[in-house]
């Protein structure tokens, strides 16, 4: 992690990148061809990505891939649920701070396995592995708010959302990352990938959970 991999950053507008990312979306879901990269362009030294994704670990959802987007341009963490404990943090704090990533996105999915598992009940999570129950222990928060009598489908609609944007304000209310937020220098987005349709959907903001 050294510090000298901040003279490679692009100076990307937030907003840009944002639109980068949707329009790469856009190509994926289009019938633009999808771009390749040169050899040229795997063989840079220093990390110079556009966007931070903290993503599923779901083999449906491949980031780089949904996202058109090529070697460098990307820096992805992703795990089970796209939760956030120390590591996720860390590896996030490192691409805002070190990287000078002007745009970080928690990126949820439909049919999210480990937000599915999060809303049976607890007793089933017993017979779990101990990580697992921590893992799963993490997106409960998101399910506070849920109406116990929808429909399962509908209740993992929700909390695959409501996971996402809590993320979104845990991150935008971090120490390390808040002041790049308030000075228009990072914005945090939360969004949805459709594993029907392949589009990546922007979530509201949660701004009123900010203070
Ligand atoms: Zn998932």
């Amino acid at each position: 992690m050294a510090a000298a991999c901040t003279s490679r950053a692009r100076n990307m507008a937030p907003d840009q990148a944002l639109q980068e990312l949707m329009q790469g979306n856009g190509r994926f879901v289009g019938a633009a061809p999808v771009r390749v990269d040169s050899p040229a362009a795997r063989a840079i030294e220093g990390q110079a990505p556009f966007a931070a994704i903290l993503g599923c670990s779901d083999a449906r959802v491949p980031v780089e891939l949904i996202f058109n987007q090529g070697f460098n341009d990307l820096f992805v963490v992703r795990v089970a649920g796209n939760i956030i404990g120390p590591n996720e943090l860390a590896s996030l704090q490192y691409a805002a701070l070190h990287l000078r990533v002007p745009l970080i996105m928690v990126l949820g999915h439909t049919f999210c396995g480990a937000i599915t598992a999060a809303l049976v009940p607890k007793e089933e999570r017993t017979k779990e592995p101990a990580a697992i129950q921590r893992l799963l222990q993490q997106i409960d928060p998101a399910l506070a708010q849920m109406d116990a009598s929808a429909p399962l489908a509908e209740r993992v609609a929700s909390a695959v959302a409501a996971n996402a944007q809590r993320i979104v304000v845990q991150l935008k209310t971090e120490s390390a990352l808040r002041r790049l937020v308030r000075d228009k220098r990072l914005l945090i987005a939360g969004a949805v990938y459709d594993l029907h349709s392949g589009r990546v959907a922007l979530l509201p903001e949660q701004d009123q959970w900010c203070h």
